[in-house]
């Protein structure tokens, strides 16, 4: 236990010109303690740096012991990175949440997509939302005195009995106390609300918005985002949930709507948002950016189509006032660009194309592919996998349609530090497979039209245009 406790305390990186440098500290060493005293994370950690004078022990690592003292400024750091961010294990979950996406996965995937974590620590450093249904009463304080802010906080309901219901933890009842705990201590929270259509929606999802909306001016925001079912969840022995419907969806804005307008009255801001899936099923226009007030919680997808649209028209407006004199008219071929999107972000996506199309002299397409993986209840494109990409692009070709020149995907389909994607299947695979170039695009707006600048050479990074201007001036 204890060397485990020590590897979580191995260094991995030190500042050039630091303390800890001009100390000989070197990747590989361990703290070991501050002042004596072992340290428990890193809060902890943060917290015990603040003085002008400490004596640190570290285990070099020949095995030796190496204590020093140091005489700082108070905020300055010692220029030490962990190789266990938290300087501790990561607390997992002791819930089981009956609309888990974890739980709904197919066996046999890479071991990392299964871990439940919910550490409140971690949530500080990675922006994650926590239950906070696994620290005890004096854990809890412990954090709230260290001050952090914003807490992002996963509520679901505030009716004990319902949230218990909905984790399957009977300790997840307290949540409302907690959370008035939080903003009363000046710190700042963000609430997510998981919306499963029958269980914590209508009476119940008032009660919450309602409880939420007493807890002051440090409440920032609040997600209200649908239920993901994939076609999973009887194989896993799961109960049946329902999906949100047109007429579901707009009940849920309806009332999310007369609580914002509630907000506005009483605070100049909207606060509770829903996320933009309600929109697509209800069929709704996704408001524009200033609805969204910043987009707090675009995490959640609340507002991703707004500022995605919000960047694509600033990017194509720069991008044509710099473009006066391009000609449409020329003989070159036109390389055929196929855009992979979920189908909801599909049309939304294709109401750009033929624009694009014009200012970049391609042929865009765009191509909703179904998640066949999952489920094709999973509409949203950060979930296609390689293998439903490999499908699509198989059945047009099967339809006689011409493959394209070129694929584009978005980066949110690929883990965030590898190419692979959520089946396994790495970029390299399915560039083999499917015989073509793959460009792959941040998944914002302005990340995809700086790819396609950078694809077809018209324009260099900063938007301005590079590549031989075919036509001519006119009062030349
Ligand atoms: S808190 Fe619930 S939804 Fe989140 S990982 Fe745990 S069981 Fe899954």
């Amino acid at each position: 236990m204890a060397i485990r406790k020590e590897n979580n305390r191995r260094i991995s990186e030190v500042e050039k010109d630091s303390i800890a440098d001009d100390l000989g500290i070197v990747p590989g060493d361990i703290l070991l303690s501050i002042d004596g005293e072992e340290v428990r994370d890193i809060f902890d950690y943060r917290t015990r740096l603040m003085t002008e004078a400490l004596t640190v022990t570290f285990r070099l690592h020949d095995g030796s012991l190496f204590e020093a003292e140091i005489e700082k400024e108070e905020d300055d750091q010692l220029g030490l990175s962990f190789e266990e961010p938290l300087l501790d294990t990561c607390s997992s979950c002791r819930n089981k949440c009956i609309f888990c996406f974890i739980d709904q996965m197919p066996k046999g995937l890479r071991p990392s997509l299964y871990f439940k974590d919910d550490d409140l620590r971690m949530s500080f450093l990675t922006g994650n939302y926590v239950t906070l249904t696994n620290l005890s009463d004096d854990e809890f304080e412990r954090l709230l005195r260290y001050r952090l802010s914003p807490m992002n906080v996963s509520v679901h309901a505030t009716p004990p009995e319902v949230r218990k219901r909905m984790m399957n933890n009977r300790f997840a009842g307290g949540i409302l106390e907690r959370l008035r705990r939080i903003t009363e201590a000046g710190i700042s929270l963000n609430c997510q609300i998981v919306l499963c259509p029958g269980i914590n929606d209508g009476e119940v999802l008032e009660k919450t918005l309602q409880d939420l909306s007493g807890l002051g001016e440090n409440l920032l925001s609040v997600a209200v985002v649908p239920v993901g079912i994939t076609r999973f969840r009887e194989e896993n022995h799961l109960p049946e949930l329902k999906l949100f419907d047109s007429l579901t969806a707009s009940a849920v804005l309806d009332q999310v709507n007369r609580w914002q307008k509630y907000f506005m009255k009483a605070r100049g801001e909207r606060i509770f948002f829903a996320a933009d899936e309600f929109f697509l099923k209800a069929g709704r226009p996704v408001p524009g950016p200033y609805w969204y007030e910043g987009f707090p919680q675009l995490e959640n997808g609340v507002g991703l189509i707004s500022e995605h649209r919000r960047q694509m028209r600033r990017g194509l407006a720069a991008r044509r006032r710099r473009n006066v004199s391009i000609s449409t008219k020329t003989t070159d071929k036109k390389p055929r660009i196929m855009v992979i999107s979920g189908i909801d972000a599909g049309p939304y996506m294709n109401s750009f194309a033929d624009q694009l199309s014009v200012l970049y002299n391609i042929n865009l397409e765009v191509r909703p592919v179904v998640n066949h993986f999952f489920g094709e209840t999973i509409t949203v494109t950060g979930l296609l996998t390689g293998q439903d990409i490999i499908r699509a692009f198989e059945e047009d070709k099967a339809e006689g349609k011409t493959p394209p020149d070129v694929i584009m995907l978005p980066d949110c389909t690929l883990k965030a530090d590898e190419d692979i994607f959520l089946d396994d299947m790495t970029l390299e695979d399915l560039k083999n497979r499917l015989k073509r170039p793959v460009l792959i695009s941040p998944a914002s707006g302005e990340g995809y039209l700086k790819t396609l600048d950078e694809y077809t050479g018209i324009f260099n990074k900063s938007g301005q245009r590079t590549s031989p201007i075919r036509g001519k001036r006119i009062n030349e």
